[in-house]
């Protein structure tokens, strides 16, 4: 990557994004609950995600009360989201530690939030940016193939692809960059067969050039990485 060429034609290509991006549903802007929702959405799809926690949100309330929910209860209210088994356990353990060791209020910190069992670097960028506006970038599994095809980035590793993309982009950027390429790659620059010839920011796509030269990349799509929490 050469970050200089990258730096220049970031808003450009921000802009080309925005534009074809759907607005993002945010179902809590509230600190726990985002958090919560975070932690169970790892390999499930946002609709169930979302009514899972919904379900949660109107049984316990607050951090205090799921902290004292009933596994079997959670799990039942939950059966339908990717690993409920361990999620179940997480989201009560998660509302534990929030009450125990933040005075029930949501740390504002990545070393912080990190500490609770169940969130990576991802879940807490969520949090800091979506509910507390925290400049941050999370990096999913959406920004992590959209920044690598766009060749912003070149890694395997979420992690390092977020080092990545704060070298690029402006912090002024950061807050909705992660809701808006979210959406951007469930519409567009989808996992397998991207729209790349309906997208309006090809000419910047590293992607888009290789397949150009290998027309067989173009009709299938890279398959997308695998990531963590
Ligand atoms: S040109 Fe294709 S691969 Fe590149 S960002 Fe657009 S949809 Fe994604």
């Amino acid at each position: 990557m050469n970050l200089k060429a990258a730096r220049e034609s970031f808003p450009a290509i921000y802009e080309g994004i925005r534009s074809q991006a759907p607005p993002h549903h945010f179902e809590f802007r509230d600190p726990f609950w985002v958090l919560i929702t975070t932690i169970m959405s790892h390999r499930t799809k946002d609709e169930v995600t979302d009514a899972a926690a919904r379900g949660l949100h109107e049984r316990y309330k607050d951090a205090e009360g799921l902290s004292k929910a009933r596994y079997e209860d959670v799990l039942e209210l939950i059966s339908k989201v990717g690993f409920k088994t361990v999620k179940a356990k997480r989201v009560i353990d998660a509302a534990g530690i929030i009450i125990r060791d933040f005075h029930g209020k949501v740390p504002d910190t990545i070393e912080e939030l990190t500490t609770i069992p169940g969130v990576g670097r991802k879940t807490a960028n969520v949090v800091l940016a979506d509910a507390l506006g925290k400049p941050a970038i999370a990096v999913d599994t959406h920004v992590h193939r959209v920044s690598n095809r766009l060749g912003w980035s070149s890694t395997k590793n979420p992690d390092e692809t977020e080092e990545d993309l704060k070298k690029i982009i402006p912090v002024e950027y950061w807050l909705g960059f992660n809701p808006m390429l979210v959406e951007f790659g469930k519409k567009i620059c989808k996992p397998v067969g991207p729209r790349c010839s309906e997208c309006s920011i090809s000419i910047y796509c590293k992607y888009f050039r290789e397949s150009q030269k290998h027309p067989k990349m173009k009709q299938s799509g890279k398959k997308e990485e695998k990531i963590g929490k």
